[in-house]
Parts: C-alpha cells; sequence; structure tokens
C-alpha cells in the first residue's frame, strides 16, 4: 500500500514552518536566534521541537526506533492530526469500533469527517468482515482500540492484524490500557504493516495525566507527516522534565501496575458477591465495567457519598453498565463500603 496517495493533497504539498531551533538544535553559548529573553532560565528557552532527548528513552522502553515515535499533547492529538493528515473534511470517512473511546468520534465531527460505527460482537468481539463491509474508498481511518474502553476487553491480535492487512486505509490501535493487559503491544509488528498506527499513553499506567503526554508509533512516512504538520513546540519543557523524571524512575509504574491489578482482583470477587450487581465482565484495563439492577440508583447513591464512577448504562451493549476506576486500597473500600450499604437499604432482610 502507498501511504501517500491516502494524505490529502494540501498536506503532501505542505513545506514546514521552520523554527529558529530546527535550524540549530545543539548547545552554544550565547543563543540570539529565537527572539528569547535572556533571563528566567531554563524555561526561556523554546523545547526541542523533535523532543530527541524523550523519544531516545522510549525508543529503548519499548524497543523501537525515535523515527517511529511521535510525541502529543496528549494521545487527543495523535487523533486530530491523523484526521487532518488523511481525511479531506466533507469527503472523507472514518470507521469505528462501537462501544470504544468518545475522542474519535469527536475528532471526526471537528473535521467534518463522516463516521461508520461497527458495533462490536455480542461478547465485545471484533467482527472483521462487518467492519471491512463498512469501509469504502472514501474510507481513510479505522479505529481499534485494545484493551478497548469502556468493555474492559482484548481484541484479538490476529483479527487486528489481517483487518490491517486487508483494509486500503490507516488502521489506528489504541493501546492506552495495555500495561493493565496480559497482551503484548502490536509495536512489534510495525515493520510489516506501513499503514498501522498505535496509540499508547503517559496518562494511564505512568500516572501522568497531567503533565499530557500521548505516543503515536508508526512508520518514519506516518511520522515524518505527523511532524510536519503539528505544531512546532507541542510539548513543553515542563512536560519534558516531569516525564524524564518518570521514565528514570520506571520500577514504579511497576509497582503501581502490580497493585491495581491485585486490587482489580479484590474489587471483581468482592462485587460478585454483592446483590445489586447483575454482571462483572473480565477486566484486561484498570477498570472494570459492572451491570447493576439498577444503575442509575447506584450511580446516584455513590455521588451523593462522594464517590463518582462513569455512566455507561445507556451505551450499545452496556445496558445497565457502570465503569469504574481501580483506585486505591482505601478508595476501594470505600466504594465496596457503600455498595454493601446500599444493597441493605434495598434489600433488608
Ligand atoms: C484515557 C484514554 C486515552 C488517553 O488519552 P490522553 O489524551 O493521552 O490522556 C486514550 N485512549 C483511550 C481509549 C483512553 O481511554
Amino acid at each position: 500500500m502507498d501511504i501517500i496517495n491516502l494524505v490529502r493533497p494540501n498536506i503532501r504539498e505542505l513545506k514546514a514552518y521552520s523554527s529558529a531551533r530546527d535550524e540549530f538544535s545543539g548547545q552554544a553559548e550565547v543563543m540570539l536566534d529565537a527572539n528569547e529573553n535572556p533571563f528566567n532560565s531554563p524555561l526561556n528557552r523554546y523545547p526541542d521541537p523533535l523532543q530527541k532527548e524523550i523519544k531516545q528513552m522510549v525508543a529503548g522502553l519499548k524497543g523501537t526506533d525515535p523515527s517511529r515515535i511521535f510525541l502529543g499533547n496528549g494521545s487527543d492529538e495523535a487523533i486530530d492530526l491523523l484526521f487532518r493528515i488523511f481525511c479531506e473534511p466533507g469527503r472523507a470517512n472514518m470507521v469505528s469500533i462501537v462501544p470504544s473511546y468518545g475522542m474519535y468520534r469527536v475528532a471526526a465531527d471537528i473535521n467534518d469527517i463522516e463516521v461508520r460505527e461497527v458495533t462490536l460482537g455480542p461478547g465485545f468481539e471484533l467482527e472483521k468482515k462487518r467492519l471491512l463491509e463498512a469501509c469504502d474508498n472514501e474510507t481513510r481511518l479505522i479505529f481499534l482500540c485494545s484493551p478497548n474502553n469502556p468493555t474492559a476487553n482484548l481484541l484479538d491480535r490476529n483479527t487486528i492484524l489481517e483487518v490491517v492487512r486487508e483494509s486500503h486505509c490507516i488502521v489506528v490501535l489504541d493501546e492506552a490500557y495495555i500495561d493493565f493487559s496480559s497482551a503484548k503491544s502490536l509495536i512489534d509488528e510495525l515493520d510489516h504493516y506501513p499503514n498501522l498506527v498505535i496509540l499508547q499513553t503517559f496518562s494511564k499506567a505512568w500516572g501522568l495525566a497531567g503533565i499530557r503526554l500521548g505516543m503515536a508509533f508508526a512508520s518514519p512516512q506516518i511520522i515524518g507527516l505527523m511532524n510536519k504538520v503539528k505544531y512546532p513546540y507541542n510539548i513543553s519543557v515542563l512536560t519534558k522534565e516531569a516525564v524524564l523524571k518518570a521514565l528514570q524512575h520506571s520500577g514504579r509504574v511497576t509497582g503501581w501496575v502490580k497493585t491495581i491489578l491485585d486490587e482489580r482482583n479484590r474489587l471483581t470477587a468482592a462485587l460478585a458477591e454483592n446483590r445489586l450487581v447483575v454482571r462483572i465482565w473480565p477486566s484486561e484495563a484498570n477498570f472494570i465495567l459492572v451491570r447493576f439492577n439498577e444503575p442509575d440508583r447506584v450511580f446516584t447513591y455513590l455521588r451523593d457519598h462522594s464517590i463518582i464512577v462513569r455512566d455507561r448504562s445507556k451505551i450499545i451493549l452496556c445496558d445497565g453498565a457502570l465503569r469504574i476506576t481501580v483506585g486505591t486500597p482505601e478508595e476501594n473500600n470505600r466504594l465496596l463500603g457503600a455498595l454493601v450499604r446500599l444493597e441493605k437499604e434495598m434489600n433488608p432482610l
């Protein structure tokens, strides 16, 4: 597949903005090239437009090359850029699984791109045939998410790769929750699939949602297009400092993930004992999708006791379900305690 044929003509022609830091990125004693203020070091300096230091460390961690990495202001930036690069407004379409992450549709709507939703199977599985049938000549992007939000399951690896092989467009695989799952990332497959884009994030397992840093992994050709279209200085010096520090202490992340997975198991077992609960789906992520008999009543009761969960009860395939993020042991105990009290209120013996 020739990726360049999928690119909007104006983007193909685009000459990227060349900043002072693009033209000289080394260390000099006297920096008079960028109209910066000489005072207030180090925040007076513009950041590296291509974030070479961060990418070097991420490449080591993920076993890939810096030329295959894009860093953005959250995954949201990568999602929006893919629309702006590949989708002609008012003409192109995208195909997304549902239920899934709401941001794919919002980005499509902002860019005036038709959304074609393909419902997952009854066990939340990816149905390749129906997905490919929804595509046509104007399809530029397919969005998959594994582990999927909010259903918490993994999509089948071989089915994903078949979609990548058999479609004629860019396939975006969102792996925001991969660090909590039993599956391996598909980053290892990127060499074989020039139309595959994998999204990961520092917002979940890394505990850095506040700094806004998302990653995209793809062919150097797609990464080059993303670099050309992004804002020149999209990652701030503060974000860089925070993430370099986190990357130097990555053992902490392993510990957090282990605790969260232990707590996920404990929460699952305790919820199964509660008569308000109808069904708990297995989770490969840091949240649990739980079906309740009376989800509105549970949601309101929890909220009135200062515990907020995500109401997914009106979403396709998720009737009656609330999505519960795994918290600290203390937070999870508060949730379980509140649910036991509500159970007693609703089923007095
Ligand atoms: C939380 C989440 C993200 C993370 O988005 P950021 O913009 O990187 O914070 C991405 N994809 C999915 C499916 C998510 O649930």
